[in-house]
């Protein structure tokens, strides 16, 4: 909660600070077809092994014989992100061993995990403060550990792949505060009232330590102090927590206005927000026969989902990463999204017609693009200063990049998500611009929808109105960069015409429809197989990898912008950056 999320909804912040107060109407509890929380199963492993006295070879062994629910509680885990968990549950054993083994070359007692976790509670007062709160309660997430004689408390937070080499102060400052003064507390249900006293603080430890542990790779990574010890006393976890968390938690606590995005997701105070723009039978979508949880959908779910439903489930929803990293296509359309949206962005705002593009040997030398993409980097941004919309553009027209389109479809339950590269408006028009770099031509057999979903989706969100007032004065436009000079194409799509609406419409419900009815998300190996953040784990995707291998390694899969249309067609109009 400390943690700063400037794209998070304030509104939704202050009130999920307030855990008693709930939503009207009261949300029911909805079961899903499986865990949704990436490190659960990993933390009901740990438990058998640090409080059950099982070892890790033993715990994995009940892992790969896990049919359903771990252990029978809780909802049933997919089979991939069982794999996971017992690779992730080998890696984080290790890196514990290796650190208390460091440890006690500092001098410092073991650490042993405890049953009851830490925490924070003020006494409860008879009369609200001024923010309307009458008990404080600061609780910790992650694995904790004592020493014997309680002198030191280390804190271990997983990351789903790699250790994090820092965190933001003001969740620093809260986690060292409760650590150093919290206290062991029985768990409760979720929505049970804390007890009215407070917390007994005198028993503090004399140093915390707080680690970050990457559950891919075993990495560890201190967050406070400095060698050998790393970690501090109760005196500078006070200090932190009143420089970095409480200005933090102050300004959560009492901040207003909306924001809508990702936040509507878990929002109590949904049915009454009025700046959620409701976009009913956006795509003409039926309920799934069993109800879930609100969900959101973007145009990157649809995708993922589309190519493997397992994929979706576990790099999407679970965030699974085995570290393969970008393939070079990802990576070079990431850098020239970046360089659009640093030079749409200036003030005041300018186009890209008289910008030099950017040296090729001095790209590489600069990011990670090798020469080849370095070089269609190049061309395909000198290619984008033709097509670039900025030039010429009134200095009162607005221009919003990578802005944030929200939407909710009240009949599903679901929030529908979308970042256009760039937003502008042209004498009253409102114009939706989508960039794709890609190292193929568009055909003209293929669908422009159907290729880029993002853009069927913009068609529906301007013709319900969630962005500008009249989708009659609206465009949503494809800008196809090549690296070739003049190959560039600039294609503009009606969101007014009643037809191209109605494939839009078909085009989503064609994606969506299988995503929210899914229960099983089912692995469909193919060539997305190569690009897949959890293939390590996944064996239908590793065995298609291995009896597939990409001509020349994993960098040659390239299609992670959905910019390969495989048709070999006429290549089609629309305007080239050479007219
Ligand atoms: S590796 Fe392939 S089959 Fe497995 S989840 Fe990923 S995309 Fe699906």
């Amino acid at each position: 909660m400390a943690r700063p999320d400037a794209a998070a909804c304030p509104t939704h912040r202050r009130i999920a600070m307030r855990p008693q107060l709930v939503a009207e109407p009261a949300v029911p509890f909805l079961s899903t077809p499986y865990e949704e929380f990436g490190f659960g199963p990993l933390f009901a492993a740990l438990d058998r092994v640090e409080h059950g006295g099982r070892s890790v070879e033993q715990v994995r062994e009940e892992l790969r014989n896990t049919r359903g629910p771990f252990r029978g509680r809780g909802a049933p885990v997919h089979p991939v992100h069982l794999a996971w968990t017992a690779h992730a549950l080998e890696r984080y054993v290790a890196a514990r061993v290796r650190e208390q083994a460091a440890a006690a070359e500092a001098g410092l007692p073991p650490t042993l995990a405890i049953g009851q976790p830490w925490t924070w509670r003020t006494r409860r007062l008879d009369a609200p403060d001024p923010r309307g709160a009458r008990q404080y309660e600061h609780t910790l997430w992650g694995r904790m550990y004592t020493s014997a004689d309680g002198a030191v408390r280390d804190l271990w937070l997983p990351s789903l792949g790699r250790a994090k080499t820092s965190r933001p102060g003001a969740e620093l400052g809260a986690v060292a505060r409760v650590m150093a003064h919290g206290a062991p507390t029985p768990r409760r249900r979720a929505r049970d009232e804390p007890p009215t006293g407070a917390t007994d603080t005198s028993r503090s430890p004399a140093l915390v330590r707080v680690f970050d542990v990457g559950c891919a790779d075993g990495s560890v990574e201190p967050l406070l102090g400095a060698a050998p010890s790393f970690g501090e006393g109760p005196v500078e976890a006070r200090k932190r927590f009143e420089g970095d968390a409480v200005p933090a938690f102050l300004s959560i606590a009492t901040a207003t206005g909306t924001r809508p995005g990702e936040s509507c997701v878990d929002c109590k105070a949904i049915a009454g927000c009025t700046d959620l723009k409701r976009t009913p039978s956006l795509w003409g979508g039926r309920r799934p026969p069993v109800a879930r949880k609100r969900r959101s959908v973007s145009a990157w779910d649809l995708r993922l989902y589309a190519e493997c439903p397992a994929q979706y489930h576990l790099v999407r929803r679970l965030h699974l990463n085995d570290l393969s990293g970008e393939n070079e296509g990802a990576r070079r359309g990431r850098f020239v999204d970046s360089w659009l949206d640093a030079h749409h962005g200036e003030q005041p705002v300018r186009g890209c017609r008289d910008r030099a593009a950017p040296n090729p040997d001095v790209l590489r030398s600069e990011t990670e693009l090798d020469e080849a993409s370095a070089r269609e980097a190049t061309g395909m941004l000198a290619g984008h200063r033709l097509l670039c919309p900025l030039d010429g553009l009134g200095a009162d027209e607005r221009v919003l990049v990578q802005h944030r389109v929200t939407a909710y479809v009240p009949e599903l339950d679901v929030v529908v998500l979308a970042v256009p590269d760039l937003v502008y408006t042209h004498r009253g028009r409102w114009v939706w611009r989508e960039t794709k770099t890609s190292s193929r031509p568009l055909w003209e057999r293929d669908s422009l929808l159907r290729t880029y979903p993002q853009l069927a989706l913009g068609v529906l969100l301007f013709h319900a109105g969630a962005l500008g007032d009249d989708p009659r004065r609206s465009w949503v436009e494809l800008e196809h960069l090549r690296e070739g000079h003049g190959e560039s194409r600039l294609e503009r799509i009606d969101p007014g015409r009643a037809e191209i609406v109605d494939e839009a419409r078909h085009v989503i419900a064609g994606l969506a429809q299988p995503l929210l009815e899914d229960t099983t998300y089912e692995p469909r190996a193919g060539r997305h197989c190569h690009g897949c953040l959890a293939r390590t784990w996944c064996r239908p995707g590793s065995a298609y990898a291995t009896d597939h291998p990409l001509p020349h390694g994993p960098g040659a899969f390239s299609s992670a912008d959905g910019s390969e249309p495989s048709a070999e067609l006429t290549p089609r109009g629309g305007i080239s950056s050479n007219d």
